[in-house]
């Protein structure tokens, strides 16, 4: 099976980086000298102090540019293979998401239960909402400092839920944890024979991978086409769906329809090709695709549209003013646009709406907007087809603000 991709957000010292250590020791992720070394390193301090030593320690192997890479950390279930993407700031993730440089699939909640949900905890949920990473697990963490008490985790996690609603998420699971102890991580905890549910590492094997889009009509980007011999190969890759020798494709934005003479798969022979891979095809007749063009199945078609809804998060230092040309880029295509009216803005820290019918949207803001392209592109509600429902503005080859199409919703 694929491997699943996560993140892993909360407020800082609520024990993100205990949780990863502690999932990798108990998943023996870990060579047996790595082991020993930490052991080694950590004689003489409490036990405690080991799997925050872990990070920290192929935190200091990365940055000598040695094996471990710590903005991606694997391990494996007998289900699975999983990926965490480490978020070093919740801007540099949302930039990342943004622009598809890493792909989270689900997202981990970590709230301490002695400190209760912070500002960060907010902050860093309603990312995940406006990214519409909506497969969350809450981790109700520090258990130990609660005295295991099922009634302080009720009402956490009651708190956690209300909030959370707000911002329309509906986590899969809420765990008690110790991750420092190793409650409900890999094992089942003793001191919490109340909890009834799955533990952390269970949990994880609940969760979908995107790869369900398989189901889906074909969508398939054109990022490039070469020429070679006498034939046209429309590469790029498919994001939904699949492709197969002799299917009817409709190309937007043109509404041009034709078949698909041959799949062009590198070093292979095949007539056919499924989400998540980079291909090549040529049509039957001599239609002329380019960059920018979506391929897709006649049956489910994506919406052509010159006006768009949006939230964007803005991320960088200057402000962007009202009517401020802009390039958008969505999958493979890019055009023109401008930012017609700026309905709300929100203070993504406290959800605050700092003013509606706004003129500027400064660094950090999210902002309800709508736009208006040059020329028409096709999209996707997000929840159904990310890459077309996610965009990109972008000034001067400067990626300014991420964006999530929200019309429909
Ligand atoms: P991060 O900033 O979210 O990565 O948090 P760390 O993993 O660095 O943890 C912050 C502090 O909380 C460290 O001193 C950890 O030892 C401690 N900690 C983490 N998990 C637990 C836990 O389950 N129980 C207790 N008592 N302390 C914990």
């Amino acid at each position: 099976m694929d491997a699943l991709s996560f993140v892993i957000v909360g407020h800082v010292d609520h024990g993100k980086s205990t949780l990863i250590g502690r999932l990798l020791y108990d998943t023996q992720s870990l060579t047996p000298d790595k082991i020993e070394e930490i052991k080694k390193a950590s004689t003489g301090q409490e036990r405690r102090t080991e799997f925050a030593y872990l990070l920290d320690h192929l935190e200091e192997e990365r940055k000598q540019g040695i094996t471990i890479d710590t903005t991606q950390v694997f391990f494996k279930t007998p289900k699975r293979p999983y990926v965490i993407i480490d978020a070093p700031g919740h801007v540099e993730f949302i930039k990342n998401m943004i622009t598809g440089a890493s792909q989270a699939e689900a997202a981990v909640l970590i709230i301490d239960v002695a400190d209760g949900v912070k500002q960060q905890t907010k902050r860093h949920s309603y990312m995940l909402s406006l990214l519409g990473l909506k497969q969350v697990i809450v981790i109700l963490n520090k258990m130990d400092l609660a005295d295991y008490s099922q009634e302080h985790f009720n009402c956490i996690a009651e708190d956690v839920q209300n909030w959370l609603k707000s911002i329309d998420i509906e986590p899969v699971f809420y765990i008690p944890t110790s991750a420092i102890e190793g409650d409900n991580i890999a094992g089942k905890s003793e001191k919490m024979s109340w909890y009834t549910g799955p533990t952390f590492l269970e949990s994880l094997d609940f969760l979908r991978n995107k790869q369900f889009a398989e189901d889906k009509p074909l969508l398939f980007p054109v990022q490039d086409v070469y020429k070679v011999d006498d034939k046209r190969i429309n590469v790029g890759r498919v994001e939904t769906g699949c492709i197969s020798e002799g299917d009817e494709i409709k190309i937007l934005p043109s509404g041009r329809t034709t078949n698909v003479n041959s799949i062009e798969k590198f070093l292979e022979n095949t007539s056919n090709a499924t989400i998540g891979e980079c291909i090549g095809f040529t049509t039957v007749d001599s239609v002329f695709l380019e960059r920018g063009n979506i391929v897709c199945s006649p049956s489910n078609l994506p919406v052509l549209t010159d006006t768009i809804s949006a939230n964007i998060f803005w991320m960088t230092k200057g402000n962007f003013i009202k009517d401020m040309k802009l390039n958008i880029r969505c999958a493979t295509q890019e055009t023109c646009c401008r930012v017609e009216s700026i309905n709300k803005k929100i203070d993504s820290s406290t959800l605050e709406i700092i003013e509606e019918d706004a003129e500027v949207i400064k660094n950090l803001e999210v902002a309800e907007v709508v736009i208006k392209t040059k020329k028409p592109i096709a999209v996707k509600d997000f929840n159904e087809v990310q890459e077309l429902g996610r965009f990109v503005l972008v000034q001067n080859e400067n990626i300014c603000a991420g964006g999530i199409i929200t019309f429909g919703e």
